[in-house]
């Protein structure tokens, strides 16, 4: 008899999460959100503490012939705080597990170290503890990091009701756009090693994606001009799926406007007349941008309307089957979550 296989590929990540998700169920009253948020909710008296987890895996996460350690360990950390902020949370304490194999010396190790300090003090994190094993597959970086927010604080993805707006702060797809670049660099250093790699030009999309910053600045901003988003998200995996995590959660329709989506104008030339590529779609799937995305109530709009870092991109709608992209030609276009799926078969991106 033959058992059961199924691939992952055929449930791709998300799937394979919500698979998880409901094999589980939670049973203290103090669990006040499980699995599918940014962070995990739990009572803890007149705080709500918030809970993530991210992993970084060598050969899908990051490339470490053009990632410097140091840049490595202050991204492990601003991922984890990204998702404490995305639960309008504030990051308090981190724990760091890593998997290295024997390539890797005691000074590399420091270098790593060295930009997860310099993570912890600028977004005021204590790292409070962690593992250390072996790997045989290159470096592993698993962190785990705590947060708080005033209990009536926590900002889900479930919260958008329509007519609320649309909001991204930041720009879009600066962070991929960086990706090709370094790809492509590398290439060119491959076939002759004798060039070097000319990266100035690109020094903000290539600091995007290897130097993200976690928004931690709009949640404070938030908290001064007395907004509490709707739902928040913070998009790692890009934004067109992101905004679908909150219109599913929040069991809604979108309607975002391409010509309000931003993007920075060397994110967009390069895309454009290097790439070849859409910097629309750049900013829909690329990802790794570490922004805000969230909504609010149209009442809130005149507190947060002239936020130099706010922009505002479409509303959110009662139809859930309607979740749309207008173009600046006017044509409606269905949003597609493209994410990353690192169990696709022939992963290339290297992420
Ligand atoms: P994010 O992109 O914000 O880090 P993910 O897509 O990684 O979020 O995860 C979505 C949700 O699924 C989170 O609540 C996370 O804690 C949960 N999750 C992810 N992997 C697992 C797992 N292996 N077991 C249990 N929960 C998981
Ligand atoms: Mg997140």
């Amino acid at each position: 008899m033959h058992e059961k296989r199924t691939e992952i590929t055929q449930l791709g990540e998300f799937g394979l999460i919500e698979r998880i998700r409901n094999s589980i169920s939670t049973h203290r009253p103090d669990t006040l959100a499980g699995i599918g948020d940014d962070a995990a909710v739990v009572d803890a008296g007149n705080d709500a503490l918030l809970w993530t987890a991210d992993m970084l895996v060598e050969g899908i996460h990051f490339d470490l012939s053009f990632t410097p350690l140091q840049h490595l360990g202050h991204k492990a950390v601003t991922v984890n705080v990204s998702d404490i902020a995305a639960m309008n949370g504030v990051p308090t304490h981190m724990l760091v597990s890593m998997g290295l194999s024997n390539r890797f010396s005691v000074e590399a190790v420091e270098v790593l170290y060295e930009g997860i300090r310099a993570a912890c003090t600028q977004y005021g994190v204590d790292l409070v503890g962690g593992d250390t094993c072996a790997s045989r597959s290159g470096l592993i970086l698993a962190v785990s990091a705590i947060g708080k927010a005033g209990k009536g604080k926590v900002v889900m993805r479930n919260g958008a009701k329509p007519k609320d707006i649309v909001c991204v702060t930041g720009d879009l797809g600066g962070a991929y756009i960086g990706l090709q670049v370094l790809q492509r660099e590398k290439e060119v250093f491959l076939a002759n090693p004798d060039m070097q790699p000319g990266l100035a030009k690109y020094a903000y999309a290539v600091g995007r994606q290897l130097r993200p910053m976690a928004r931690t600045d709009i949640v404070h901003e938030l908290l001064e001009a007395g907004v509490k988003p709707t739902s928040m998200i913070d998009i790692s995996d890009g934004l067109a799926s992101d905004l679908l995590h909150i219109c599913n959660q929040s069991k809604t329709g979108v309607r975002i406007f391409e010509d309000k989506i931003p993007i920075d104008t060397q994110t967009y030339q390069t895309a454009a007349l290097e790439f070849k590529l859409d910097p629309i779609t750049c900013a829909l799937n690329g990802g790794e941008d570490y922004e805000l995305l969230f909504t609010i109530k149209p009442d809130d709009f005149e507190k947060v309307k002239n936020h130099p870092d706010i922009h505002f991109i479409g509303y959110i709608t009662d139809n859930a089957d309607e979740r749309v992209l207008v173009t600046k030609q006017n044509n409606i276009v269905l949003l597609q979550a493209q994410g990353w799926n690192h169990f696709r078969p022939s992963s290339e991106s290297g992420r």
